[in-house]
């Protein structure tokens, strides 16, 4: 360790032992590497979640790896962060991170893999990190009592084989009538909405619904302040930085109402719990090992490395340019067999020139592919704010905010013993998913702010939700720092920027979406935005989007081994029927027979 360095939250942890006492990263020696490596190579380009997820199924199946990685960490939008200057006392950094992690329980990709990733005293390995939130809380503003709703009581889920349309209806109107004690009419007409989607064939749902934005779909410029708040906002921008205005009815009601709310309420092919969040931050509890286990497989890591260009040639690519992301050296060639791009579609898309692009026009169709800014600050507490056991939304937040306050979770942490100086007792983790609506503090957007009027103004949005009844839940006493992604640049100036941008989802964005597989036999595409049956923007859907590429390659290779299993999202059998029915009505240009208008 150079003089007067700061010693990194990885290297204190795994000095002293514990969750990260086992990732002496580094230590291990790649798997026997031979002399002469006749296996079939692969350049995987990005190290993050898709990144990481492709080459853990390539090197499982024997192929030569090598990960080209822009930051010197791996993990992407995933990673954790060290807050600099942070550590006193021999303690690691506090822990930041781009934006809070949860793990819904109808993700089913994700959860396979962080099973196969070893953690010490976990026999189901880094899945064993996850731990429930057992309930939301919707902090409202202007001194309305806020609504906790515990998950397991929401509602009276009908039995298993009960799942009659009524009894849907009856689970959807009645949670939301006891939830959100929204007006009578209004409840049932959004019950009858859903009801339409979850009938429809998936026909009308890919080429009706779809096009059809959220906030039409649900009629919410026709209804009350709580319903456009909670139904509309709530259900889109709040959650996946898609504004409601814009959203695919077919992403929300399929991915977030169907498989999230439904069937995580219902439990039915569900991997876990509604929400689930890691023990300690993201890096500790799960990419350190996860990189660790990659080394062993014999996986090899190139951080610090920019790509610039996928070089096509001759119909097939023949190499990729690449150079130091801190600008040192000369761009270089790097080749491999086969390619992998796992680049957020941003950042792939200026990686392929005009005859790549050519040969394969669903390249050129990512033109049409939008990402949005959806950023976290973190604030450092002297004191346990207990807002919630989970995540709480905010639906009056004029910048969409969500949190989680962190260490209630973090059960194999002391936060004040292992990080920051001591004083600091919990990370309430904010994700600020608006950035262009004027705020509370100084009335203008996200963008418009410095970086310093971003974290007041966030800290004043909270304030005006969790202090607005009676009780001081955050002091500005209480407040020990704070921290935002350095990704995000040029606040308050004429160029804002922020490298970790999100896709989102305006309604036909699923037609611009790409295949895993391309016409080029040796290039494949991973990442949130490559077609996925989850079809959303999230770690789930980038785990997705690897396996598939993994599949395509080994198909393109005529190769034996295995093909990656692909989890889609659960059907309601009971639902079968109707859908046929309604496959027929849409081939006959009719109405689905619940859908009054
Ligand atoms: C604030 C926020 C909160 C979120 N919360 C959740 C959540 O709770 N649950 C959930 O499931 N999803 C969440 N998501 C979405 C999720 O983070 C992403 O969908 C997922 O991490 C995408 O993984 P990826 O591998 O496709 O891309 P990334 O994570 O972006 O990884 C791509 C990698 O490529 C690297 N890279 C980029 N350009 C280059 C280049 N030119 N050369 C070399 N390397 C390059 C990047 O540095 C990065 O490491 C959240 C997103 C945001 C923005």
């Amino acid at each position: 360790m150079g003089p007067g360095r700061e010693r990194t939250r990885r290297e204190v942890l795994s000095a002293a032992g514990g969750i990260g006492g086992a990732l002496a990263l580094g230590a291990v020696a790649p798997a026997a590497v031979a002399a002469a490596d006749t296996r079939r190579s692969v350049a995987v380009l990005g190290g993050g979640v898709s990144g990481l997820s492709a080459a853990h199924e390539l090197a499982e199946r024997g192929y030569a790896v090598t990960v080209y990685e822009y930051y010197g960490r791996l993990g992407g939008k995933a990673r954790s962060m060290d807050v600099p200057g942070s550590a006193a006392g021999g303690r690691a950094p506090l822990p930041g991170e781009h934006g809070f992690r949860f793990f819904p329980g109808f993700y089913r990709n994700l959860p396979d893999t962080l099973r196969r990733i070893p953690f010490p005293g976990n026999p189901d390995g880094v899945h064993g990190n996850l731990r429930s939130g057992t309930e939301t809380r919707l902090a409202r503003s202007g001194g309305r009592p806020d609504v906790t709703l515990p998950f397991h009581a929401l509602t009276s889920p009908p039995a298993a084989g009960d799942l009659s349309v009524e009894a849907l209806r009856k689970l959807i109107a009645g949670g939301l009538d006891t939830a959100l004690h929204l007006p009578a009419d209004e409840v049932a007409y959004f019950a009858d909405r859903v009801l339409v989607h979850l009938t429809s064939c998936d026909r009308r749902r890919d080429e009706q619904w779809e096009k059809v934005p959220w906030w039409d779909f649900i009629k919410a410029g026709r209804m009350s302040y709580d319903y456009q708040r909670l139904l509309g906002v709530g259900l889109t921008r709040d959650l996946v930085a898609t504004k409601a205005e814009q959203a695919s009815t077919r992403t929300v009601a399929r991915t977030i109402i169907e498989a999230w709310l439904l069937n995580g309420i219902l439990g039915r092919g569900t991997d876990g719990d509604l929400d689930r969040v890691l023990n300690a931050p993201t890096s500790e509890a799960w990419i350190d090992p996860w990189e660790q286990h990659l080394r062993a497989l014999g996986v090899r890591f190139e951080l610090g490395t920019e790509v610039r260009q996928v070089v096509y040639e001759g119909g097939r690519i023949t190499g990729v340019r690449v150079a130091a992301s801190d600008g040192s050296g000369a761009e270089r060639t790097v080749t491999a067999d086969h390619y992998l791009s796992a680049l957020p579609v941003e950042h792939a898309r200026p990686t392929w020139g005009p005859a790549l692009r050519a040969a394969d026009p669903q390249l050129a169709a990512c033109d049409a592919l939008n990402t949005d800014w959806m950023v976290g600050v973190q604030f450092y507490l002297r004191r346990r704010p207990r807002i919630a056991h989970g995540h709480a939304i905010y639906p009056d937040s004029p910048w969409s905010l969500t949190t989680i306050d962190q260490a209630q979770f973090w059960d194999h942490r002391d936060f004040p013993a292992d990080y920051g100086d001591g004083r600091a007792v919990d990370c309430l983790s904010v994700c600020v998913s608006e950035w262009n609506q004027p705020g509370i503090l100084y009335g203008r957007t996200a963008k418009q702010c410095t970086r310093e009027q971003v974290v007041a103004e966030t800290w004043a949005q909270l304030k005006a939700a969790l202090n607005d009844t009676g009780e001081e839940v955050l002091s500005d006493g209480d407040l020990h720092t704070w921290f935002m992604d350095p990704a995000v640049t040029g606040l308050g100036g004429s160029a804002p920027a922020n490298r970790e941008q999100l896709l989102i989802h305006p309604a036909g964005t699923l037609y611009h979406r790409p295949s895993a597989a391309t016409r080029v036999p040796n290039f494949f595409l991973a990442g949130d935005y490559v077609r996925t049956d989850v079809d959303l923007a999230t770690m789930e859907g980038a785990n997705e989007s690897a396996r598939r590429a993994v599949n395509a390659l080994l198909d393109a290779d005529g190769s034996p081994e295995p093909r990656c299993r692909v989890w889609t999202l659960f059907r309601a059998p009971e639902l079968t029927a109707l859908q046929r029915v309604d496959d027929v009505r849409y081939r006959l240009g009719l109405p689905n027979t619940f859908d009054l208008g």
